[in-house]
C-alpha cells in the first residue's frame, strides 16, 4: 500500500514537534537573552533530514523531495526562527560543496560539516553591494599557489561561529578578468577579521562582518570554476526563497496556535476574550493569511520537485509568506495585551524574528520586481 504523503508528513511532522519541544524549546529563553545557539542540538536534526536531507543516501543524504523539505523547513520556523535560519546556512553550504566540491573539499568540509563537527557561513553581502550581487567588490588575486583575499562581507548569518565561510570575489588571474568566483576560507588557517554584530531579529544566528586584508589561501580552496560565481550563486536563490517562504509560515502558524488557546483561556469582562467579535476577526484573519501562504509555499515545493523554471512560485511564495507572517505575529501580538510584550513568552520574539524575512534572499522590492518580470517580460530591477 502506498502511503499517501500528507500522512507521511503529519508522522513526521508530529515527532519532529515533540523532538523540538523535548529538546530544543526549553533552551530557548536563555539562548535569546544571551544571543547564542545551542549547537548541540544539530547532530539529532540529521536524523529527520535537517543537516544534508537533500542529497542522494549514497552521499550522506536522505534523498528527500522538496515537498517534505518545506515541511521541515516549517517545522524549523514552528519551533525558532534563529535555528531554521542556521539550518539554511548549514544545508546551503552542504548543496554547493555537494554540487562544486573536489573530492579533497568534500572530505574536508563537505563531511564534517554533515557530522555537525565543523560550521559555516556565506558571505555574498557587502557594505556597498546588497541587492545588486553584481557588484561585489571583495577582490581574490592569484599568486602563484594562493589567493589573496581583500575585501568585507557584511550581515553574514553564523559569522561569528563558523570553522570556515565560502565567499565570493571578484577573482584576477591569468585565465579570470575579473568575474566572480566561490572560496573556502578557513578561519584558523587563513585568519580574517570577525565583528560580531548584534541585531533587532534572529539575535541567535551570530551575525557577522568579516574583514579579509590580504588573506592568504590555498589555491585548492576555489571552489568550482574561475568566474563562475555569478550564476552558481543566482540559481541556489530559488530553493532558499521556498526555506524562508516555509519557516516563516511555521512561525505564524506558532502565533496563531498560541492565540487561539490564548483566546479560549483568557477572560475579561466575565467571558473568554475569543467570544468577542473582534478577537475573532484576528484569528479568522491571521488564519486565512495562514493558509494561503502555507498553499503558496508547497506550490513553490511543487514547481522545484518538478524541475525547470520555478522563479516565479519561489518569489511569490517568499514576498507572501514573510509579508504576511509579520502581519500575523503582529495580529497575535494584539490578541496577547501586554502578555505579548513579555520576553519570557515567545510572541515577542516572533514577531521581532518574522520581521527578519522581508530583507535577506532578496527583498521584498526585488521579489516584487522578479514577479513583474516573469509576468510582463520586462525588468524594472534597474
Ligand atoms: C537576517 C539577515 C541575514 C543575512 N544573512 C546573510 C548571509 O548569511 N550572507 C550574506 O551574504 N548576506 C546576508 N544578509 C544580507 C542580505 O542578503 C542583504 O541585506 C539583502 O540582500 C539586501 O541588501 P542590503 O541590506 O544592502 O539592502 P539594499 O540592497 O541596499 O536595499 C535597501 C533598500 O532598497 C531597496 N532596493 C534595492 N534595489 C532596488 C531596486 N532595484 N528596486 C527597488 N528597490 C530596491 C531594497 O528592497 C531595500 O528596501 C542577511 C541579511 C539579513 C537581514
Amino acid at each position: 500500500m502506498t502511503i499517501p504523503l500528507e500522512t507521511e508528513h503529519a508522522i513526521v511532522r508530529d515527532s519532529i514537534r515533540r523532538y523540538m519541544q523535548a529538546k530544543v524549546v526549553p533552551h530557548i529563553v536563555r539562548h535569546e537573552a544571551e544571543h547564542s545557539f545551542p549547537f548541540e542540538v544539530l547532530p539529532a536534526l540529521r536524523e529527520f533530514g535537517y543537516i544534508g536531507g537533500m542529497l542522494p543516501e549514497a552521499d550522506g543524504g536522505m534523498d528527500l523531495d522538496y515537498l517534505t523539505w518545506a515541511m521541515l523547513m516549517e517545522e524549523a520556523g514552528y519551533t525558532w526562527m534563529s535555528l531554521r535560519t542556521l539550518l539554511n546556512i548549514t544545508n546551503g553550504a552542504i548543496r554547493r560543496l555537494h554540487a562544486l566540491g573536489t573530492d579533497d573539499q568534500k572530505a574536508r568540509f563537505l563531511q564534517p560539516l554533515l557530522r555537525s563537527e565543523r560550521s559555516a557561513c556565506m558571505g555574498i553581502t557587502e557594505p556597498n553591494t546588497g541587492s545588486n550581487v553584481a557588484g561585489i567588490q571583495m577582490r581574490a588575486d592569484l599568486r602563484g599557489d594562493h589567493y589573496v583575499l581583500n575585501g568585507r562581507k557584511l550581515w553574514i548569518t553564523n559569522g561569528a561561529w563558523a570553522d570556515f565561510a565560502i565567499v565570493v570575489a571578484r577573482t584576477f588571474s591569468p585565465d579570470c578578468d575579473g568575474q566572480l568566483s566561490l572560496f573556502i576560507v578557513e578561519r584558523e588557517a587563513s585568519p580574517y577579521e570577525v565583528r560580531r554584530l548584534d541585531t533587532m531579529v534572529l539575535r541567535c544566528t551570530g551575525t557577522a562582518e568579516l574583514s579579509f586584508a590580504d588573506v592568504k589561501i590555498p589555491r585548492e580552496n576555489l571552489l568550482g570554476a574561475e568566474g563562475q560565481a555569478f550564476s552558481k550563486v543566482l540559481s541556489g536563490l530559488d530553493g532558499a526563497r521556498l526555506n524562508i517562504a516555509m519557516g516563516a509560515v511555521g512561525a505564524a502558524q506558532h502565533a496563531l496556535d498560541l492565540s487561539v488557546e490564548y483566546a479560549k483561556t483568557r477572560t475579561q469582562f466575565g467571558r473568554p476574550i475569543g467570544s468577542f467579535q473582534l478577537i475573532q476577526k484576528h484569528i479568522v484573519d491571521m488564519t486565512v493569511r495562514v493558509e494561503a501562504a502555507r498553499a503558496l509555499g508547497m506550490r513553490a515545493a511543487h514547481a522545484l520537485q518538478r524541475g525547470g523554471h520555478a522563479r516565479m512560485e519561489c518569489s511569490i511564495a517568499k514576498l507572501y509568506a514573510t509579508e504576511t507572517a509579520h502581519e500575523v505575529a503582529n495580529m497575535a501580538l494584539q490578541v496577547h495585551g501586554g502578555l505579548g510584550y513579555s520576553t519570557d513568552y515567545p510572541i515577542e520574539r516572533i514577531f521581532r524574528d518574522t520581521r527578519g524575512g522581508m530583507i535577506p534572499e532578496g527583498t521584498t522590492e526585488i521579489q516584487t520586481l522578479i514577479v513583474g518580470r516573469e509576468i510582463l517580460g520586462m525588468s524594472a530591477i534597474v
